[in-house]
């Protein structure tokens, strides 16, 4: 990742609380009633689309003209007289670490608080510019819209996938992945993990402690493992690396992991580590999964296992009991495997290692034919990727889907269908091996 970007409220200053209570007791006043948790909920909205729908549902119409702008100006002040809120715990050593790694970083806020941004440069020095801050000034529409983090996107000059977002609030994770953003949430407030998984967040976190260690593990990663990936035959590359990478993220998300405990049995596999470590363990994981190609390919999996043990600095934030359950996982990710996986996380990275799309899979296919029998002629590298497909893929194959998540469950059955008809499937092959040479 090359560029971060940070919501204010709720991510940098513990400001919530006060502005919750501010809302309560202004809207209270006005007869427009509101809880707490509907301030938190809401958080992100602007002030008047706040006002605007405690007025539709206790009027029946939108606050009129005057009426929102007294209401919010009242909380303005109401806010301020609350004092000065401190800055959320943690955060500064997000900041350091992201600003020592040379990151970019910004700030993206629907906030309009002026007292708020000129406390910015006292509570954090040297951290946050003018240039890299977009507020409620610069976007005419707010979150939970995309425009916000688009706009930080377009300005900050960096690959979308090459930035992140981290946010505490359920609409503003709804922006960042509008927007198309890795959106790491932190949980500073009342609301629950699920409030903010539920919006897709990629990653869940109960504090800025956990984002720090994940951003520390995730660098180590960046810079020392995924490169390694650089020197593998295509269907082994970056890319595929990265893939495997979000999908166990979405699986651990899926399968709910941040709620379970410790040793819980999910699916049918033993879960050793539960809550918001569980994705901590399974990113990584998916990040070592295929390093063992360094070595060779047919104990590819077992060398995998065997450099993440080795790989002393996981030391420096994993226990000795994590670092044989990853390795363990590793091992376990083999798609030929006939044991099932050993614990919930080799499940993961094994069914994130099928990338299931048609097209995908026949590229790989051939890809994998191309690097490793180039005798062959184009029509033998279709039928012999058609065959293996047969092998791998069919209702009969040697492929398992262990965790049957609904979206891959679904291509499954796509491919299926592709591969009972092999005429059909000869010709999506030599297809796919037409745009191959283009
Ligand atoms: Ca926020």
């Amino acid at each position: 990742m090359q560029a971060y970007f940070f919501d204010m409220d709720g991510v940098l200053f513990d400001s919530m609380p006060s502005h919750a209570e501010a809302w309560v007791e202004v809207m209270h006043r006005h007869n427009l009633p509101i809880t707490y948790r509907e301030v938190f909920i809401n958080e992100g909205r602007t002030g008047r689309s706040v006002i605007d729908e405690c007025y539709r549902n206790a009027f029946g119409t939108e606050a009129p003209d005057g009426l929102w702008q007294q209401i919010y100006r009242e909380k303005g002040r109401l806010f301020e007289s609350k004092g000065e809120p401190a800055t959320i715990g943690g955060v500064h050593e997000v900041l350091r670490f992201l600003k020592s790694k040379g990151k970019q970083i910004w700030i993206v806020t629907g906030s309009a608080q002026q007292s708020l941004f000129s406390r910015l440069d006292t509570c954090f020095p040297g951290i946050f510019t003018r240039e890299r801050m977009i507020t409620a000034y610069d976007v005419e529409h707010g979150k939970p819209a995309p425009d916000p983090y688009l706009a930080a996107w377009k300005r900050s000059g960096i690959e979308k996938s090459h930035c992140a977002v981290i946010e505490n609030a359920p609409l503003g994770v709804r922006s960042a992945k509008a927007a198309g953003l890795f959106c790491m949430a932190v949980n500073t407030g009342i609301l629950t993990l699920d409030d903010l998984a539920r919006e897709h967040a990629d990653i869940v976190f109960n504090d800025m402690h956990e984002l720090l260690t994940f951003m520390q593990v995730a660098d180590h990663i960046e810079t020392h493992i995924l490169p390694l990936y650089q020197n593998f035959d295509s269907g082994h590359n970056l890319s595929h690396a990265r893939a495997v990478m979000n999908t166990s993220l979405q699986l651990a998300s899926a399968l709910r992991l941040y709620a379970a405990a410790d040793g819980d049995s999910i699916k049918g596999f033993c879960c050793p580590v539960g809550g918001t470590r569980a994705a901590l363990l399974a990113y990584t994981i998916a990040a070592y999964h295929d390093i063992g190609l360094s070595v060779d390919r047919e104990h590819h999996h077992l060398n995998s296992g065997k450099m993440l043990r080795a790989d002393r600095q996981l030391r420096h934030w994993f226990t000795d009991d994590e670092i044989e359950l990853m390795a363990c996982a590793a091992e376990d990710h083999r798609a030929s495997a006939k044991q099932p996986p050993r614990t919930i996380f080799g499940a993961i990275v094994a069914d994130a290692d099928r990338d299931l799309n048609v097209t995908t899979v026949i590229r790989r296919a051939l890809q994998y034919g191309i690097d490793r029998y180039p005798e062959l002629s184009d029509d033998e590298h279709c039928r012999r990727a058609a065959d293996h497909l047969q092998d791998k893929y069919s209702a009969s194959g040697y492929m398992h889907l262990w965790l049957n998540d609904p979206q891959q469950t679904l291509q499954q059955q796509q491919l299926q269908l592709l591969i009972s008809n092999p005429t059909e499937l000869l010709k999506t092959t030599q297809q796919v091996m037409t745009s191959l040479k283009h």
